[in-house]
């Protein structure tokens, strides 16, 4: 079963990632290469204000920038990596990384600009997480205050006693804690007004099922009524064309994400948009 392309057409890393054996060697090898050489890399997504059209926030996505087979998505790489424990490695990379680069956005003018990150669930489950993310964010004197994680639902259900305490402690150093993914993972809504929780992101598979007309919008309806009720902020992932936006502005969904402002793209691209009026008239 050749699985030519991935959701967003690009490759996958190879035709099926669960084949033999010798394929996951060569990977895992190349993985722990990867991060001697420096081969990750990480994009940054810009989260538009769905009102002001200002670019507000920045997602970081990883990339592997392989020397043979080119530019590799998280799907090719991150699920080996969390087998491997070098998910750990990995992760510390990316936060430095985006420390370092929004940082410096932060303070060369755009002092409200929001780093969001993704946290794997075997990051989030290791008892010294709180004091080793923020090591990271102090060493980089990044404003905490500028950060928002991004975990999901099941990470939360997996340990509710546990996770709690450690949200709380990071809400207290004034990161932000934002629910990815929002509606497809295995919950119960009891937590939202439980924890500490800042930001709902509503997933893509809610936002396609925008259509006028058609009642696969009432997922998204509900999801920002209910945001709305409980005071969260709201951003739509994968926001692709200008009807999904028109929709979505219409509900008073905060922030918006996509292709329709743009894919993830590398720091000097962000860089020489920082101030400008890009394409789409989003603008920082
Ligand atoms: P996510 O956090 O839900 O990120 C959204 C994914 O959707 C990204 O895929 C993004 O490139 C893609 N996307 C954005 N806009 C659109 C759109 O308009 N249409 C469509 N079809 N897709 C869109 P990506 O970069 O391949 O990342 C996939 C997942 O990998 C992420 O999902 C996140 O869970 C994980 N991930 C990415 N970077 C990291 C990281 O540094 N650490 C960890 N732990 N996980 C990461
Ligand atoms: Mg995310
Ligand atoms: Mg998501
Ligand atoms: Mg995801």
């Amino acid at each position: 079963h050749v699985k030519a392309k991935g959701k967003d057409g690009y490759r996958f890393y190879s035709d099926s990632m669960n084949i033999n054996t010798a394929n996951r060697l060569n990977l895992e090898r190349d993985l722990r290469l990867a991060l001697e050489r420096d081969e990750l890399r990480v994009f940054y997504q810009p989260q538009v204000c769905s009102t002001t059209n200002r670019v507000v926030g920045l997602e970081a996505l990883v990339r592997w920038q392989h020397p043979e087979r080119g530019l590799l998505y998280p799907r090719d790489f991150l699920p080996l990596a969390e087998e491997t424990k070098l998910i750990g490695l990995l992760s510390e990379r990316v936060l430095d990384q985006a420390c370092q680069d929004v940082g410096r956005w932060i303070r060369s003018g755009h002092p409200d600009l929001r780093l969001a990150v993704n946290l794997s669930p075997i990051q989030v489950e290791h008892p010294r997480f709180v004091e080793t993310l923020m090591q990271r964010v102090e060493a980089h004197n990044f404003p905490a205050g500028n950060l928002e994680i991004e975990i999901t639902e099941n990470v939360i259900m997996n340990d509710l006693e546990q996770i709690s305490q450690k949200l709380r402690e990071l809400a207290s150093k004034g990161v932000r804690i934002a629910i990815d993914d929002f509606g497809t993972g295995y919950s119960s809504l009891n937590y939202l007004h439980r924890l500490p929780i800042h930001t709902l992101k509503v997933d893509q598979s809610f936002v396609k099922a925008i259509r006028s007309g058609e009642d696969g919008a009432c997922i998204v309806n509900a999801i920002v009524a209910m945001a709305h009720g409980l005071k969260l902020e709201i951003v739509a992932e994968g926001v692709e064309t200008d009807e999904q936006l028109e929709y979505l502005r219409g509900l008073g969904c905060h922030q918006v994400q996509g292709f329709f402002y743009g894919p993830a793209r590398p720091a000097a691209d962000i860089c020489k948009s920082l101030g400008q009026t890009p394409a789409r008239a989003a603008s920082f």
